[in-house]
C-alpha cells in the first residue's frame, strides 16, 4: 500500500526515515515555502495539490492507500483538505501531530487565537518584540509599526515593507534555551509572540522568556477537523504495522 506523506514538520523528516529504513513505498510532499528543504530519503514532490479536487485526483492517480499528515499544526487548510480528499477517496487517514505547549510555573502567556488577535494584545506605547512565527504572516504586524520587531526566519530575506523598524536573523532550529536567552537581552526584548507549535525545538524561547520574565503572546492552534492523531514517530510505525521494525 503506497503512502503520501505530507511534510514540512521536523516529525515528517523523522518519519521518513523511518519509513525508508523498512522500505516503505511512500511518497514525501513538500509545499515549497523554503528554498533549501531538508533531504529525505524518500521519494519527493513539491508543490501544491490544487485543493481538494487536486489531492483527491493524486490520490487516485498514485493508487495512494494511506496519508500521513505530517504538516504543521498551523497547515489548517493542508490538512482540512487531506480530511476531506481522504474522505472523498476512501483513502485512509493518519495525523502525526505533537502534542501543544502548556505554561507553567513562572510562565506569563496571553492566549490568542490568530495573529490578527496577537496584534490586538500588544501594548499600545512602542516596545521590543521577538516575532517567531515564520514569515508567512509577519505582515500583519504593520497595523502595529510603533514597535520594534526581531523577526527570525529559517531562509534569508527582508523584514515586509511594513516593518520598517526591524531586524531579521536567520537560523534552523532546534534551538537552545541559553542561546534564545542572550539573544533576547542582546536585543532588548520586552515581548515573545509565538506559535503554540509544540515540540522541542523551537521551545527554547519560551523557556529564555520565562528566565527573562517576558510576557508571551500564544497564537493557539487553528482547529482542524477531527481525524486520527497519533503524537509521535514511533506510535505512527506502530500505527502503520511496524511495531518491532520501527524506531
Ligand atoms: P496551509 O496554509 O495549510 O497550506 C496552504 C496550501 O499549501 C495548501 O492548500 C496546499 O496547496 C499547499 N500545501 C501545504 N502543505 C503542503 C504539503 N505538505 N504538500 C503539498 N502542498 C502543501 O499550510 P502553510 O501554513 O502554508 O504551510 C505550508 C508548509 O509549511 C506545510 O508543509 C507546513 O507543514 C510547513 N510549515 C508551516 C508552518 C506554519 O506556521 N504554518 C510552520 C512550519 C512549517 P493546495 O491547496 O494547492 O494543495
Amino acid at each position: 500500500m503506497r503512502i503520501l506523506l505530507l511534510g514540512g514538520s521536523r516529525e515528517a523528516n523523522d518519519l521518513a526515515d523511518a519509513l525508508a529504513v523498512v522500505g516503505t513505498d511512500a511518497i514525501y510532499s513538500y509545499a515549497g515555502r523554503t528554498s533549501e528543504p531538508q533531504s529525505t530519503p524518500l521519494p519527493t514532490r513539491v508543490g501544491g495539490f490544487g485543493g481538494v479536487e487536486g489531492l483527491r485526483a493524486f490520490l487516485r492517480d498514485n493508487r495512494i492507500g494511506q496519508v500521513i499528515d505530517a504538516t504543521h499544526p498551523f497547515a489548517a487548510t493542508m490538512s482540512t483538505n487531506a480530511v476531506t480528499a481522504c474522505a472523498a477517496e476512501g483513502v485512509k487517514l493518519a495525523a502525526l501531530e505533537r502534542p501543544a505547549w502548556v505554561s507553567g510555573p513562572g510562565d506569563n502567556w496571553t492566549h490568542v487565537s490568530d495573529t490578527t488577535a496577537a496584534v490586538r494584545a500588544l501594548p499600545d506605547a512602542p516596545c521590543r518584540i521577538f516575532l517567531a512565527i515564520g514569515r508567512q504572516e509577519v505582515g500583519a504586524f504593520g497595523a502595529a509599526p510603533q514597535h520594534h520587531y526581531l523577526l527570525r526566519f529559517v531562509d534569508a530575506g527582508e523584514a515586509p515593507e511594513v516593518l520598517p523598524n526591524a531586524d531579521v536573523i536567520v537560523a534552523r532550529g532546534p534551538f537552545r534555551a541559553e542561546d534564545d536567552r542572550a539573544l533576547l537581552q542582546a536585543h532588548r526584548i520586552d515581548w515573545v509572540v509565538s506559535k503554540n507549535a509544540g515540540g522541542q525545538g523551537a521551545l527554547a524561547k519560551l523557556e529564555a522568556a520565562r528566565a527573562l520574565g517576558l510576557e508571551v503572546i500564544m497564537i493557539d492552534r487553528p482547529a482542524i477537523p477531527d481525524r486520527l492523531v497519533v503524537t509521535d514517530v514511533a506510535e505512527m510505525m506502530a500505527h502503520l504495522g511496524h511495531a518491532r521494525l520501527g524506531v
